[in-house]
This record gives C-alpha cells, sequence and structure tokens, in this order.
C-alpha cells in the first residue's frame, strides 16, 4: 500500500513573541513529522495586517532556531496567497455553494440582540441564501457567506479529543471573505492546508469549532480531510489560564536566562504528552517514541519550578 508521507505544519499568527504554547505545537508537529520521516512547513498566518509584524516574524523564527526546530522549504506567508483564496471563494459562489451576504451591522447587531435575548449563541439567520443580490441597497458591499447545510451534523475524528459531534445548526453560513475583499481566517486555512498537502493538522484545542467550520469548507470543495489533533491548552500550577503571573511566557525569556534548548524541548514535550517515565529524553528518543496516542486530554500544567530542575539535570 502506497501510503503519502506525513506533512504537518506550524501555523503562527506573527503578532508577539513565541509563545510557550505555539513552542510546544510547533515542537509536537515537528516530532510528529520527524517521526514518521514526513515533512513539517511554516507558515506565517500574517492576514491580520494591523496586527501582523515583521518583528514578530523575527521573534518566532528565532525561537524556533534557538529550539532547533526547523522545517522544510520556504517559510509560506499566508498573505501572499491571497488571491489564490480569493480564487476559491469565486469558485464556491459559482457553484452555488456560498452567497453575497448585503446585511448592515445594524441587521447583525439586532440578530445578536434577538439571539442573546433567547439565551442562543449568536447565528446568522441566512437571510440573504436565497435572496436576488438586485435587491441590495445601492452601493452596498456584500461579505461572503458559504451555505452550511441546515440539518444533519458534522463529525471531526480527532486524534485527541476522539469523536467530535456538532450539530449543523450551531454552524451557521460563516462569512468566508469580508466585504472588503478580505478572506477570513478559517476559509485561508483550509486552501492553504490543502494546497501545502498537510495530511496532519495539530493544534491547540482553542480551534475545535473552527475545526468543525473548516470541515464544511472542504466538504464544499470535495477535498479529503486532514487527520486532525487539537491539544488542550497549557494551565498554570493552579489550573488556571497560563499567564504572565506563572513566570515567562516566551521562549526567548528562557533563552535569556541561559536555559538549554535541551531542557526546554523535554519540558514542553511533557507538558500534554507523556511516554511513562520521567527521564531526560535525548531529541533521538524522542522522535522515537513521540506519537499522537500518547496526548492527554486534560489541560497540561506549566510549572516553572519543574522546568528549572529539569535544565539543573542536564
Ligand atoms: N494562526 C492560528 C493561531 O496562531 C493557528 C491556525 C491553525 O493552526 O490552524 O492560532
Amino acid at each position: 500500500i502506497m501510503c503519502a508521507q506525513v506533512v504537518t505544519r506550524f501555523a503562527p499568527s506573527p503578532t508577539g513573541f513565541l509563545h510557550i504554547g505555539g513552542a510546544r505545537t510547533a515542537l509536537f508537529n515537528w516530532l510528529y513529522a520527524k517521526a514518521n520521516s514526513g515533512k513539517m512547513v511554516l507558515r506565517i498566518e500574517d492576514t491580520d495586517r494591523e496586527r501582523s509584524t515583521d518583528a514578530a516574524i523575527d521573534a518566532i523564527l528565532a525561537g524556533m532556531e534557538w529550539m532547533g526546530l526547523d522545517y522544510d522549504g520556504e517559510a509560506v506567508s499566508q498573505y501572499s496567497r491571497v488571491e489564490r483564496h480569493r480564487e476559491i471563494v469565486e469558485q464556491l459562489l459559482a457553484e452555488g455553494k456560498a452567497y453575497r451576504c448585503y446585511c448592515t451591522p445594524e441587521e447583525l447587531a439586532e440578530m445578536r440582540e434577538t439571539a442573546r435575548a433567547n439565551k442562543l449563541p449568536p447565528r446568522y439567520d441566512g437571510r440573504w441564501r436565497d435572496r436576488d443580490p438586485s435587491e441590495a441597497p445601492a452601493g452596498a458591499k456584500a461579505a461572503i457567506r458559504i451555505k452550511a447545510p441546515l440539518e444533519g451534523k458534522t463529525t471531526i475524528n480527532d486524534q485527541v479529543q476522539g469523536t467530535v459531534v456538532i450539530p449543523n445548526k450551531d454552524l451557521d453560513d460563516m462569512i468566508i471573505m469580508r466585504s472588503d475583499g478580505n478572506p477570513t481566517y478559517n476559509l485561508a486555512v483550509v486552501v492553504d492546508d490543502h494546497d501545502m498537502g498537510i495530511t496532519h493538522i495539530v493544534r491547540g484545542d482553542d480551534h475545535l469549532t473552527n475545526a468543525a467550520r473548516q470541515t464544511l469548507v472542504y466538504q464544499a470543495m470535495d477535498w479529503d480531510v486532514p487527520t486532525m489533533a487539537h491539544i488542550p491548552l497549557i494551565h498554570g500550577p493552579d489550573g488556571a489560564k497560563l499567564s504572565k503571573r506563572h513566570g515567562a511566557l516566551g521562549v526567548e525569556a528562557y533563552r535569556d536566562m541561559g536555559y538549554l534548548p535541551e531542557a526546554m524541548r523535554n519540558y514542553l514535550v511533557r507538558l500534554g504528552w507523556s511516554h511513562g517515565d520521567d527521564e531526560f529524553f535525548s531529541t533521538q528518543q524522542m522522535i522515537e517514541w513521540f506519537d499522537l496516542s500518547g496526548i492527554g486530554k486534560a489541560a497540561a500544567r506549566f510549572d516553572f519550578k519543574k522546568l528549572e530542575n529539569l535544565n539543573g539535570q542536564h
């Protein structure tokens, strides 16, 4: 049997330093690729032009380099692919799988209000699905929405979370291109993952709902959905969301404090992944032993003291 080569990706948004959580995501993707003689690609998700900075790109690259996490080929800028994203939006429109929505901000606000009053999550009611675009107010610019199935459910077979079922009625017709012509994250990410031949998506479980929305785009395009693994986010030792009071959050801070990249890798690989024992892994052992089935469902806890001990052991 011919098996497709494993291709993973690390897809950071360049809005700040390389965060501990991002570094762990990069490490897991790198290990999984190496463990399967595959590739890991780096995609800089710089479509948010306001928040993306060159300084952040440099910090992410420097952090990865210090961690010893190399990637295959050139780093890809997501923004540089915007024409390709628009082309797919056009295709979905032409195939009747997406439509132009001319709702005003006031109408959308009203929909949100109604949902809130009924204690429901905000949901677009699909009012432009079947409406004739000629009814649009003069000069109005349309956002493009994808048609979500009205019935049934969307299933994600996640390597960490198991089978996740989301009723389609909870996935409203999401915007795939804003009225300013900018494709949205959930559209761009699917087009890029498809075009780059990504076989495995390993990322934080804050993207689980996005995964369901992205699945709808794969289905509309008749593309294969990559294998997904959504890893629980990192919390502090007290169980609260990781924040500055738990210790430095940027990888570069640890580099500057004189930590060893080996210690950092050893510490981060254990945040959410276990191999059963506590010895210091060599990089070779890590690659040999790493697998998605060793990733737990519970939130990992970042403990600065343990990282310090590990650094001392080396
Ligand atoms: N750019 C997204 C983030 O940094 C990640 C997208 C993804 O992995 O699909 O949260």
